[in-house]
């Protein structure tokens, strides 16, 4: 019994905390730039001051001789035309208040703790490219200070504010990716979501009137007021973005799922606990389906926003202007399916949208047979959009002559935002749906957890997306995809 009693003793000193392995999060983020951001938003004027300290991380192969950085506010500048962030038959209803100017100053940029030199260039001053004193070598860090003043425009879209919630999305500096030899550069589009970004850590304060609540990417780790200023800390590890929404209005509703915290954010909403109960079956599912949600917190926002949904790490805005139920649940839907693809799993949106898109809608259509209670199947939606595709299609021969159906195209590069949504998503969970009547479902449900474990925090390729298929189904399927991907999959066959 004594030594019984010992042994108890032992297993319980063995599996307290001082034995506890650090998380895969906890070890990757040793290795990623951090971005510690002190910011102070003047909700009364709308425009904020900030202080962000990046310790970028050369995490490529080559030396560099600069870096350079997003400015993504200055899509929203009125010379934007280039990179202007609404379509023109969206503008009335992104701007209910006319044209609402917004944009993003660089008031200084300190490296190493002196003045140094930096250009804002690109199509309409969207780059900051910042000179570094001496190479900045593979594996090797160094510190930068960039000072910025934000404007945050009347304008209900990502980065900008409306009646009940002012969203800080893409809002920061954020470092360009660096690939095969070069930055990439590419700036906003009024179709789609045009950003590729790498996972880093963030260590933010934002100072805000104490009247607001605050919903955001990562956890909470210190809070204080004092004269109606509320001071709020937060740590996000390996995360591909920051993004915040304040509101006055703003009820919780919360619910935990396993290690996640589930946190609704919401107005004028007679169906919270329903909402909030999507939110837990479509975490449940893709846990289930794709690997578990990496992260303690996930929040679902309601948000003044003129699109129906928007994606960031930890965080997703859910529009207001959504006044469809069934449409607000499946937006719910999607936009979690992109912490699996996009937030943890992530791709060059600007490159290849189909890939984030299209897995996200498929991952919807997987969502209804799985959750029979929303009165739908996987079978009704993929049906229903490929009668939409189809009659897509017939539309668009009848005004392009020569109409191209590839999906792998710059974003810049579609015409419209309908080619894009058709192409990108629609044409992207057909594909997928192709792939899994060639290989079949269980197959196809071991290559997207390949995908999502093999990929987890980095970003994929095209190459990628095929190998995880043909690894477990053991089927050559690149000329297939490829098919799909650049136009030439005859759609009579498919129809039959
Ligand atoms: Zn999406």
């Amino acid at each position: 019994m004594k030594h019984l009693g010992f042994l108890v003793i032992l297993i319980c000193i063995l599996f307290s905390s001082g034995c506890e392995q650090p998380s895969k999060i906890d070890i990757l983020s040793e290795s990623l730039t951090n971005y510690e951001i002190v910011a102070t938003l003047d909700y009364k004027n709308k425009t904020l001051i900030a202080d962000e300290k990046v310790y970028y991380q050369n995490n490529s192969d080559q030396e560099l001789n600069e870096l350079k950085f997003h400015l993504y506010p200055n899509a929203f500048k009125e010379t934007a035309e280039k990179t202007k962030c609404v379509n023109a038959t969206q503008f009335s209803r992104a701007y209910p208040n006319g044209f609402s100017e917004g944009g993003i100053q660089i008031r200084e940029v300190l490296l190493n703790e002196k003045c140094a030199e930096f250009a804002i260039s690109g199509e309409e001053e969207n780059i900051l490219s910042i000179t570094l004193e001496d190479a900045l070598r593979p594996n090797n860090c160094v510190c930068l200070e960039i000072k910025f003043d934000l404007t945050i425009p009347n304008c209900v879209h990502r980065f900008g504010y409306g009646n009940n919630t002012l969203n800080l999305g893409n809002w920061y500096p954020i470092a360009c990716v660096f690939e095969a030899g070069e930055f990439m550069t590419d700036g906003y589009c009024a179709n789609g979501d045009p950003f590729f970004s790498e996972v880093a850590n963030y260590w933010v304060t934002i100072n805000y009137p104490s009247m607001l609540k605050l919903a955001h990417t990562g956890e909470k780790v210190g809070e204080s007021i004092s004269k109606d200023i509320t001071s709020t800390q937060i740590k996000a590890k390996v995360v591909r973005d920051f993004a915040c929404v304040f509101s006055e209005k703003f009820n919780t509703i919360s619910a935990n799922l396993g290690e996640t915290q589930i946190n609704y954010f919401y107005y004028d909403d007679a169906n919270e606990k329903k909402h909030l109960g999507v939110c837990i079956d479509a975490v449940n599912t893709f846990n289930q389906l794709f690997g578990a949600y990496p992260y303690s917190v996930l929040n679902v926002v309601k948000a003044n926003f003129f699109q129906g949904g928007m994606e960031y790490p930890q965080l997703v805005y859910i529009s207001d202007m959504v006044d469809n139920e069934e449409e607000y649940v499946n937006v719910i839907v999607h936009e979690i399916a992109h912490q699996w693809w996009y937030g943890v799993v992530g791709n060059n949106e600007c490159e290849n949208a189909w890939i984030d898109e299209g897995l996200a809608e498929y991952s919807t259509a997987l969502f209804y047979d799985r959750n029979p209670i929303y009165g739908k199947n996987t079978e009704d939606v993929i049906n229903s959009a490929l009668s939409s595709y189809l009659l897509f299609v017939d539309v668009y021969k009848e005004v392009y002559e020569d109409f191209d159906s590839s999906m792998n195209r710059n974003i810049h590069k579609f015409n419209t935002e309908s080619e894009y949504v058709y192409l990108t998503y629609v044409k992207g969970v057909l594909m997928f749906d192709s792939i899994c009547e060639l290989i079949g479902e269980r197959k196809m449900e071991q290559s997207l957890r390949e995908l999502y474990s093999v990929n987890s925090f980095k970003n994929v390729k095209p190459v990628d997306i095929v190998l995880a298929f043909e690894n477990i189904s053991r089927k050559k399927l690149g000329g297939y995809i490829m098919s799909w991907l650049d136009g030439s999959v005859i759609f009579e066959e498919l129809t039959g």
